[in-house]
Formats: structure tokens, C-alpha cells, sequence
């Protein structure tokens, strides 16, 4: 990469044209620029080495060896899943939406990244949601990226105490109840007090707010994070699904009583 961007020579895999292109593009808006080489953190690099695959053990063996799990359902299954993957010396990555590629990380270098990148954000009043992308943004992924942002951030007692934008302080719930029509009444309680209506604060600036930051740049890096995590919402919605039919099975099974005559 450093090589091609100096004009040393020209790569030929696509997936690394996109990075070029996109760094060129960037270098365009500078009157100067100059590459330094920076080495991926040797901390993340080092675990790989010995450690267990874990989620990615039937991507790689399929990739790298042809080998599928006996099972036909699994075997279809990681299939399909290793066509959003491609081995690029000895390190296996996504094919991401918001970046080209995104590397994978094993459970342990997960732990890492969002322990670095927490760092970086702690009581800015970020949710899991902007954390995630950030992670995206660094160029890492794996499938539980951002249900383990959600729960390291719930651990988090400093994040906690400040909360993240959509958590209102009790104050403003209070007054949102004053101000919300109630179902024995049809009224709002601050009308059948001052009887005269309000608009709630936090709705008026949040409109507002949106409007201002709305800014289409913005918005398409969001959708296409939305589109790197859709694996993972998938997975959960299939997870939820499946306890679904778990539990309306035992519910059906209770109901079933066996009788001899
Ligand atoms: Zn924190």
C-alpha cells in the first residue's frame, strides 16, 4: 500500500485498488503529503498466532483447505458466509461496506479493540451504536461487535453515570409525563392543571438538533455501518427466533398428556 501510494508499483488485487483509490482521493485535497509505514499494533498481531480461531475455524478451513463440515445444513451455512470473506496473507477479513476490508479478530483481540477504543470515548456520552462504528471505522470486525460494545459499555460505571443521549435525565421523564396525554383522561396533566398546553423541550431541540447535524456524508457512513452489522442482527434475530420455537414447543409438549388405555 505504502509502495503503490508513493508510485513504487501498481497493485493488481481489486480489493486493494478500492483502499488506493480511496487514499489517492483523499491525498488529492493536500497541497503536500508525505507516508510513513505504521506497523498494525503488536499486541493484536501477536494472539493470533497461537491462539484458537474460535468463529473463524470453518471460514478458514474453507477458504484456505476446501474442507466443509460433514453436517449439510452447516456446511451450506459456511458457505454462504465465506463469500463475505477473502484470506490476504495468512489473515483472514471481511469484505466490509464501510471500509473495503475489515479484519477479523479472534474473541481475545475483540477484547482488545474495545478495551482501546472504550478508552477513547469513555463518559462522552457515546452509545454501543457509535462505539461499534468506531470499531468498524478502525477496520475490525467480528460477529458479536456490537452486542459486546453494548455490554462493555453497561459494565462501564462511568458510562453509565453520564448515560448516552437517548437516556433522559429524570427530570426531563417527569415532564414528558405532565406533558402526555394519559389514557384515563385524554388529557395531558399539565393541561388539566394550567389548562393550557405545552410542547415538550427535548422533543423540540431533538428536532431541531437533527436537522442542523443532518449531513448527507454523515448519513451514508451510518447506512453502510448499519450494513456491516446487519450479520450480526441477523444472527440475533435467528437466535430469538429459535428460542421462540423452543419454548412454544415445551409449551406444546406440557400440554400433550400421554394416556394408556
Ligand atoms: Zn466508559
Amino acid at each position: 500500500m505504502v509502495e503503490q501510494l508513493s508510485g513504487t508499483y501498481q497493485e493488481k488485487d481489486t480489493l486493494l485498488q478500492r483502499y488506493f483509490h480511496t487514499a489517492s482521493h483523499q491525498i488529492s485535497s493536500f497541497d503536500e503529503f508525505t507516508i510513513k509505514h505504521v506497523p498494525l499494533d503488536e499486541k493484536v498481531i501477536n494472539v493470533s498466532d497461537n491462539e484458537d480461531l474460535g468463529w473463524m475455524a470453518g471460514i478458514w478451513s474453507y477458504l484456505k483447505e476446501g474442507i466443509l463440515p460433514e453436517d449439510k445444513d452447516e456446511a451450506r451455512k459456511i458457505r454462504m458466509r465465506s463469500a463475505k470473506f477473502i484470506i490476504i496473507g495468512d489473515e483472514l477479513f471481511k469484505r466490509g461496506v464501510s471500509s473495503p476490508l475489515l479484519k477479523c479478530l479472534t474473541v481475545s483481540q475483540a477484547a482488545y479493540v474495545i478495551k482501546e477504543i472504550h478508552q477513547g470515548i469513555c463518559g462522552m456520552h457515546f452509545g454501543a451504536r457509535s462505539m461499534a462504528t468506531r470499531v468498524l471505522r478502525a477496520g475490525y470486525y467480528w460477529p458479536t461487535l456490537k452486542s459486546d460494545c453494548q455490554s462493555h459499555i453497561q459494565k462501564c460505571k462511568e458510562c453509565q453515570q453520564f448515560g448516552n443521549a437517548h437516556r433522559q435525565p429524570p427530570e426531563t421523564l417527569h415532564w414528558a409525563y405532565h406533558c402526555t396525554l394519559q389514557s384515563t383522561t385524554q388529557e395531558t396533566p399539565y393541561r388539566l392543571t394550567y389548562g393550557a398546553d405545552v410542547m415538550i423541550l427535548v422533543e423540540v431541540g431533538e428536532t431541531s438538533h437533527r436537522r442542523q447535524v443532518f449531513n448527507s456524508e454523515q448519513n451514508a457512513q451510518e447506512l453502510a455501518a448499519d450494513l456491516d452489522l446487519v450479520d450480526e442482527l441477523r444472527d440475533e434475530a435467528q437466535i430469538h427466533e429459535e428460542a421462540c420455537k423452543l419454548r412454544a414447543s415445551r409449551r406444546y409438549n406440557t400440554r400433550v398428556k400421554p394416556r394408556s388405555f
